[in-house]
C-alpha cells in the first residue's frame, strides 16, 4: 500500500520534486513506500540474503552457496529463488562477495516479468547510468556466463546506478546497516542538508515486506518541497559535499553547502597553526569545500596563514581513522586524551571534536564507577554544558526532531536533575527554582522520546536506562 498526502511536479532545472499537499505537524506521516525489492549491502558480513538478519555461524545455501540460514531456503523462497537458481550455476567456492553487489539489481530484473507496472516504475528512476563506469569485462562475461543475455547486462548496469542512486538503507548491526531497499516513489524525494523530512524503513514480520514512512520533521506547510537527508548532516562540508558528488553526482546548492563556515558553525574548520592566532583556517569556497575533487589551500581568518588542503584531507582521515579504531567502552581517559589532540588540530567545533565530544558526554555517567550519581558536581556541569554546546552548534544546521537530538538531550537531562537535587539538599536553591530545573530535565526527556517514538529495532541506550532508573530512586527518596 502507498499513501501519499503530496504531489509530484516537474520543476525546472531540478527535475520531478514532491510537494506537500496539505500542512503537515512535526512527525505527521508524509508517505509510506513498500520496497520493489531490498537486498544485503555489498559488504555486509555475516547476513543471512534473504531475512538479511545475523547468521550466527556459517550457513549457506546448499543450492548457490550464499549466506542464507537453513530454514530461510524454504520460508524465503519469494525473496531469495530467483538469484539462486540463478547463482547455483557458479562453483561452489567462487566468492559471494564478488556478486553480493549482484543481488538487488537481479531482484528488480525479475520485476519486469512478475509486475510490469512496478517495472517501468522502477526503470524510470535517475540512474546516472551514463556518468557512472559500468560492469568490468570480468563481471560482463559472469553475468553472460550465468545465462544473462546483452539487453540484461545493460538492464543489470541500469539498475545498479538506479540502486546506487536511489536506495535507502535499514537495520543496524554494530553501527553498520544490513540492508537496503528500492522504494519507487520514495526515491521521488529531494536532498536537503537541512531536510523537512526523515525517514523510518523496516522489515514487516507479518507481510514480510520492506516498508519505509517519511514523517515530517518539523511543521511543513502546503506546497513547500519535502526533502530527506542523504548524507548524515552531522559530518561536516568537506565529507558530505564530496559523498554527494561521489554517489549522487551534484553539487548541492543549499545554504550551509555554500558557506565555507557552515552557516556560522565552523564544523569543518582548522586551528590556525601560527603559534597563538586566534584564527580558524577555511576553505575559501564553495567550489573548494571538496579537496578531493580540486586541491586549493585553505586561508586563515585572522593572517595570512595557508593550508593545502591534502593536508587537510591528511587529518581528518587521521582522526576518523582514530575515531573508528576506539571503542565507544573505552576508558574515559583515551577518548579525553583523543579529545585533546584533536582541539590541537581543529577549531572547538569542527565535527571530529563534535563526534569524540558525543562519546564523551555519553561516557560520563554510563561506566560502571562513573554512574551519574558517581559523578562530582563539576563533572555533572562538564557533561551538561557538552550537551548544550552540542545542541547549540548543530541545531543550527539540522532543524527538527532528529535521532542525534533525541540521544542528546537524553543524556542532558541527567546532569540538570542531579544537579537541582544536590543544589536542593545542600539548601542551594529555592523550591521554585528545584521545580524549575526538575521541569527542564523531564521537558528533555519527553522531547527525546519524540525524537525516537518511530525508531524501530534500536534500544534506547543504557546510558538512557540507568538515568530513568536514578531519577526513579531520586523521586522515590523525596
Ligand atoms: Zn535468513
Ligand atoms: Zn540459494
Ligand atoms: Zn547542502
Ligand atoms: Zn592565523
Amino acid at each position: 500500500m502507498t499513501e501519499t498526502f503530496f504531489k509530484i511536479i516537474q520543476q525546472e532545472g531540478k527535475g520531478r520534486i514532491g510537494i506537500a499537499s496539505k500542512d503537515f505537524k512535526p512527525y505527521e506521516l508524509v508517505l509510506e513506500d513498500t520496497a520493489a525489492a531490498f537486498g544485503p549491502f555489498q559488504d555486509a558480513e555475516s547476513i543471512c540474503v534473504a531475512c538479511l538478519r545475523d547468521l550466527s555461524a556459517v550457513e549457506i545455501c546448499r543450492h548457490c552457496h550464499l549466506p542464507l540460514h537453513q530454514d530461510c531456503e524454504e520460508r524465503e523462497r519469494s525473496v531469495h529463488g530467483y538469484e539462486c537458481d540463478i547463482f547455483a550455476k557458479l562453483p561452489s567456492d567462487y566468492p559471494h562477495h564478488g556478486i553480493s553487489g549482484l543481488i538487488m539489481p537481479i531482484r528488480l530484473l525479475k520485476l519486469r516479468n512478475t509486475h510490469p507496472q512496478l517495472w517501468k516504475q522502477v526503470f524510470a528512476l535517475e540512474s546516472h547510468h551514463e556518468s557512472r563506469t559500468g560492469f568490468s569485462a570480468g563481471h560482463k562475461s559472469l553475468l553472460s556466463q550465468l545465462g544473462f543475455s546483452d539487453e540484461d547486462v545493460e538492464a543489470l548496469e541500469i539498475l545498479t546506478g538506479i540502486v546506487q542512486t536511489n536506495s535507502a538503507s535499514f537495520g543496524k548491526k554494530r553501527g553498520m546497516s544490513l540492508g537496503h531497499g528500492l522504494f519507487p516513489t520514495f526515491s521521488l524525494l529531494s536532498h536537503d542538508c537541512d531536510s523537512n523530512c526523515r525517514y523510518y524503513a523496516t522489515r514487516e514480520s507479518e507481510s514480510n515486506q520492506v516498508i519505509i514512512q517519511v514523517r515530517a520533521k518539523r511543521a511543513i506547510t502546503q506546497g513547500e518541497e519535502l526533502t530527506i537527508q542523504y548524507k548524515n548532516p552531522l559530518l561536516g562540508n568537506v565529507v558530505r559535499t564530496t559523498s554527494l558528488q561521489r554517489n549522487w553526482l551534484f553539487d548541492c546548492q543549499c545554504a550551509r553547502c555554500q558557506d565555507p563556515t557552515e552557516l556560522g558553525t565552523y564544523l569543518s574548520a582548522l586551528r590556525c597553526r601560527r603559534g597563538d592566532c586566534p584564527g580558524k583556517i577555511l576553505p575559501q569556497d564553495f567550489y573548494h569545500i571538496s579537496i578531493s575533487v580540486d586541491p586549493s589551500l585553505w586561508y586563515c581568518s585572522s593572517c595570512d596563514e595557508s593550508i593545502d588542503s591534502l593536508s587537510v584531507e591528511t587529518d581528518l582521515k587521521r582522526f576518523d581513522k582514530l575515531i573508528r579504531a576506539t571503542s565507544c567502552l573505552e576508558s574515559v581517559t583515551v577518548w579525553e586524551g583523543h579529545l585533546e589532540a584533536a582541539l590541537r588540530v581543529f577549531a572547538p567545533t569542527h565535527y571530529l571534536v563534535m563526534d569524540i565530544t558525543r562519546v564523551l558526554i555519553q561516557l560520563y555517567g554510563s561506566l560502571p564507577g562513573m554512574r551519574l550519581k558517581d559523578l562530582s558536581s563539576e563533572q555533572l556541569s562538564q557533561k551538561a554544558l557538552m550537551c548544550q554546546e552540542y545542541l547549540q552548534n548543530y541545531s543550527r544546521v539540522d532543524s527538527g526532531y532528529s535521532k542525534w537530538k533525541g540521544r542528546i538531550y537524553e543524556e542532558y537531562a541527567g546532569p540538570i536533575m542531579i544537579l537541582a537535587q544536590r543544589a536542593m539538599d545542600q539548601g542551594k536553591m529555592s523550591p521554585m527554582e528545584y521545580k524549575l530545573e526538575m521541569a527542564k530535565g523531564m521537558n528533555l526527556l519527553k522531547d527525546a522520546a519524540k525524537c525516537r517514538q518511530y525508531e524501530t529495532g534500536e534500544n534506547f541506550s543504557i546510558a538512557f536506562a540507568c538515568l530513568l532508573k536514578e531519577i526513579n530512586d531520586l523521586m522515590k527518596v523525596q
